[in-house]
């Protein structure tokens, strides 16, 4: 409840600042509009998890957030045509082997290539193997036959970052557990501000992702400890590409439910999604936060 306080705190003074830019005879701010997608992913509860992704936006008193369910199961004959343009990003919680009609794979590459966001959470960088550009726009993936051909492997070893050709599969996670996140880029507008060193709740730890990996770049990582099934290396976990003039935010938190639930994954995901739609970060880090050996989850 506490954190509750919290956030509704934060989004009094949001709300607040906003009264006061009208009072000044100013436009308040817009919403910033997001499209949410889900519809499959397999092993995933992604009926669970797309509401509390949607709570979550919501309550940052800063996004209007739509959800399209889409129906590959009928090659998605029954799902109306998307107009990306109304979208400042696009948020997937989607995952799909069922490729899109060719004319909805361009309009997703043209609305990021020209300047839209695509925020990409866990599984979702399992879906469509056989579409390159989107391969190209999520960096790095797993499973679904991906493999050597898929691109290098990318990880923190020794404090540098590596890309490995070696030949190996795609895509693994150990047991779920508790682990802490590491920040790689301080100075990056999503994490600034951002602890060092955080515990993120009980999750999967994506290990051993392929991809091409083009204008990638990696915010933070996580030890992927052998003791719990890892690799370990370091472990990207939150990462931004750069997509012609879009911007990509890939993190690979968020198996379930009870793992958007963090705090350090709310945050992230707040300040990625903004930083997707429009390249700056207003949202504060709240004061509460895990710290390196304490997780902090809302109740
Ligand atoms: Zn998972």
């Amino acid at each position: 409840m506490r954190l509750l306080a919290l956030i509704l705190a934060v989004t009094f003074t949001i709300t607040g600042s906003m009264s006061h830019a009208a009072d000044a005879d100013e436009p308040a701010a817009e919403p910033l509009k997001i499209l949410l997608i889900d519809g499959e992913n397999p092993y995933h509860d992604w009926q669970t998890t797309s509401p509390v992704l949607q709570s979550i936006l919501r309550r940052a008193g800063k996004f209007q957030v739509d959800r399209v369910t889409l129906h590959p199961a009928d090659d998605y004959e029954s799902d109306a045509e998307i107009d990306f343009k109304n979208y400042d990003v696009v948020l997937s919680n989607y995952n799909s082997q069922v490729l899109p009609p060719a004319e909805a794979m361009r309009a997703l590459e043209e609305f990021v290539r020209g300047g839209g966001g695509l925020v990409v959470v866990h599984a979702a960088d399992n879906s469509f193997t056989a579409w390159p550009e989107y391969n190209k726009m999520i960096g790095l993936g797993g499973w679904y036959g991906r493999g050597d051909g898929s691109g290098p492997y990318v990880y923190y070893k020794n404090d540098e970052l590596v890309r490995d050709n070696s030949p190996g599969p795609c895509g693994h996670h150990g047991k779920q557990h508790e682990y802490v996140v590491e920040t790689r880029k301080a100075d990056h507008p999503i994490m600034q501000g951002i602890p060092a060193k955080w515990l993120h709740t009980q999750d999967e730890l994506y290990d051993q992702l392929r991809g091409p990996a083009e204008n990638l770049t990696v915010l933070a990582t996580a030890y992927s400890d052998p003791a719990t099934g890892g690799t370990g290396r370091d472990e990207p976990i939150l990462m931004t590409l750069d997509y012609g003039k879009g911007r990509v935010f890939h993190t690979v938190l968020g198996h379930a439910d009870y793992s958007l639930r963090c705090q350090g994954f709310v945050t992230t995901l707040l300040r990625g999604t903004e930083w997707a739609a429009t390249g700056e970060v207003t949202i504060p880090v709240p004061e509460e936060f895990p710290t390196e050996d304490q997780v902090l989850v809302w109740e």
